[in-house]
């Protein structure tokens, strides 16, 4: 390929509308445009990087059994409401009718459409396991498109369904899927973590979420620094601390005036914020009130609070009327003399306190000499704390630390929750009826170029790994109006190509700065520079991108060098 034909347009300037690296370094190189919120072209290099990336999902689908279909992306209302998901997805769906007034929606995910497609056909349990995938455009409406590609309405996403005849096989098909996962992220040369995660609404199985590392991720990471524990912030288990045994003293009332933060508190009353309990009051979407108590130290995790209740759906901050309605007062709540039957929530760990300070339900006081084994009655004792850096590993006891990561790809089990709600059934060994066990995983193909750029890049622009490069080389005849230079560009370029290297030759009669400058910016991850070097002392020099490395060859030796160079990249 050559730069006077590339559609590149390349700018100078950062764009303002763009708030992470990804995002501006895509538009600055010329590879996205934006239509319209959340909605993008790609251009001829950011589609070269996503079809690299889609080679390498699809061989591995491929590798690991799956085989690929194409299911249409309007998707008929009736499927959905089957499962009852028209109502529950809620705006976050397109929703679209056709001339007839029949209501579709634009595919955001394609379990019911995947059920459907099988469950007239595969009828034995000989005809599994199945696992099929497809690689195509996803549609939803997010509440907040940003980021560029990391968050659109638009994107491309491979999805891939799993289906078994019974717990087991659906297991088998899951790490199946995790180890293929673990190499197409390897492949793709990111440093990337399969974190444990929480399955949210699906319930019940497991689930990992393949996260590529970058400060812009907007997934909390906790992992562990001796064993190859992870674990998103959400999802991370904690162990319970136990605090030094005390003898537990006379439960006594303090006033505390305008400490109304645990920090204030424990400020007034000279302790240790470990001393201490505080609380955070949630209302449910059917107002109901829950009370969750952690150490002063701590933060409560409402992920880990909501999914102790099944019948809740949505917990958020509690009024201070709800609060007092159960006899308590914002600022100074303690379980001691809260209404009977209110939802109250401990951490483990609290419970192993001695002697604590905490609420007293009156405004400016609290109790101090709290001992929650002996005066906490009728609470829920769970984790619910939010994991820290510090905190020892669920697995080997070492500290974790914590990092941000990008959501590139999730692995789930779900169970039988769609084929019985779809009737998708099978007939086993004995011929007995049974719900299909079913798996899914995705990879966000669009979204994992914009992670691989915020993990790659300096204040040049892109640096990108080998693999997902849109050209692996540039070629750039310094002066491209000198016949010599150009000449021997263009048998390096040929000699490449012949090698079946991915090659660019930068032909433009642009000044050298602004060739220099574009290919900085857009990534190619080795450059080999012909100069008048070239033609007097016949030395090409060959450079690396990511740390700068230089290597001077003779031109006929450049390409052999530049393929082993590549290697390493
Ligand atoms: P998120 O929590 O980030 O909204 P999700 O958990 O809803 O994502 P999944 O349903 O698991 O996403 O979709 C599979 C993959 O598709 C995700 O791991 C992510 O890489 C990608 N993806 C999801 N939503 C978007 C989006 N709006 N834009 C780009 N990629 C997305
Ligand atoms: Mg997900």
């Amino acid at each position: 390929m050559r730069a006077t034909t590339l559609y590149a347009p390349t700018l100078r300037e950062t764009p303002a509308e763009a708030e992470v690296k990804s995002h501006q370094l895509m538009l600055r190189a010329g590879m996205i445009r934006k239509a319209a919120g959340g909605l993008y072209t790609y251009m001829p290099l950011a589609w070269r990087t996503l079809k690299k990336i889609m080679q390498i999902v699809r061989e591995e689908m491929d590798e690991a059994g799956g085989q690929e279909i194409a299911m249409p992306i309007v998707q008929p209302s009736e499927i959905w409401k089957e499962t009852g998901r028209w109502s529950v997805y809620g705006d976050e769906m397109f929703r679209v009718s056709d001339r007839h007034g029949r209501e579709f929606c634009l595919g955001p995910t394609h379990e019911e459409m995947v059920t459907t497609l099988i469950r007239d056909e595969v009828r034995s349990y000989k005809q599994l396991p199945l696992m099929l995938y497809q690689i195509q455009n996803k549609y939803r409406d997010e509440i907040r498109p940003r980021f560029g590609l990391m968050r659109g309405r638009e994107f491309i996403m491979k999805d891939l369904y799993s289906f078994d005849k019974d717990e087991e096989g659906m297991n088998e098909s899951y790490k199946k899927m995790y180890d293929a996962y673990t190499r197409v992220f390897s492949r793709m040369g990111l440093e990337f973590r399969p974190v444990e995660a929480d399955n949210g609404a699906i319930g019940g199985g497991h689930s990992h979420e393949f996260t590529v590392l970058a400060e812009a991720g907007e997934s909390n990471i906790a992992y562990c620094t001796k064993c190859d524990y992870a674990a998103s912030d959400e999802k991370a288990e904690l162990t319970v601390i136990k605090a030094p045994e005390e003898d537990m003293m006379e439960l006594e009332k303090v006033s505390t005036p305008d400490a109304h933060t645990i920090e204030l508190v424990a400020k007034c009353l000279n302790l240790p914020l470990d001393k201490t309990i505080k609380a955070v009051a949630f209302q449910s979407e059917q107002d109901e009130l829950v009370l969750a108590f952690v150490r002063g130290d701590h933060d409560v995790n409402d992920v880990k609070v909501l999914n102790l209740f099944d019948e809740i759906i949505d917990l958020h901050m509690a009024s201070d009327e709800a609060i007092a309605a159960a006899g308590g007062v914002a600022g100074f709540m303690s379980p001691i003399g809260i209404k009977e039957g209110t939802k109250v929530v401990v951490d483990a760990t609290v419970m192993e306190m001695y002697n604590a300070c905490a609420g007293a339900n009156e405004k400016d006081m609290h109790f101090i000499n709290v001992n929650p084994k002996r005066d906490f009655k009728d609470v829920i004792v769970a984790d619910i704390r939010m994991v820290k850096e510090g905190d020892a590993c669920p697995h080997c006891g070492a500290p974790v630390k914590m990092t941000r990561g990008i959501e590139a790809g999730q692995v789930f089990t779900l169970g039988t929750k769609y084929s019985e709600s779809l009737h998708a059934t099978f007939l086993d060994e004995n011929g007995r009826e049974k719900p299909l066990v079913m798996g899914c995983y995705g990879i966000g193909v669009s979204r994992t170029m914009a992670a691989a750029i915020e993990q790659n890049n300096d204040e040049n622009g892109i640096i990108w790994p080998r693999a997902i490069a849109p050209f692996e080389v540039v070629v750039v005849p310094v002066n491209a109006k000198n016949d010599d230079q150009l000449r021997i560009a263009e048998e390096i370029y040929t000699e490449l190509k012949a090698k079946g290297v991915d090659v660019l030759i930068d032909d433009r009669k642009e000044r050298p700065g602004v060739k220099f400058k574009d290919a900085d910016l857009i990534g190619y991850p080795l450059r080999i520079t012909v100069g008048p070097k070239a033609v007097d002392e016949d030395s090409v020099e060959l450079k690396v991108r990511r740390n700068g490395e230089m290597v001077n060859v003779t031109k006929a030796e450049a390409a052999a060098k530049a393929v082993e160079m590549l290697e390493e990249l």
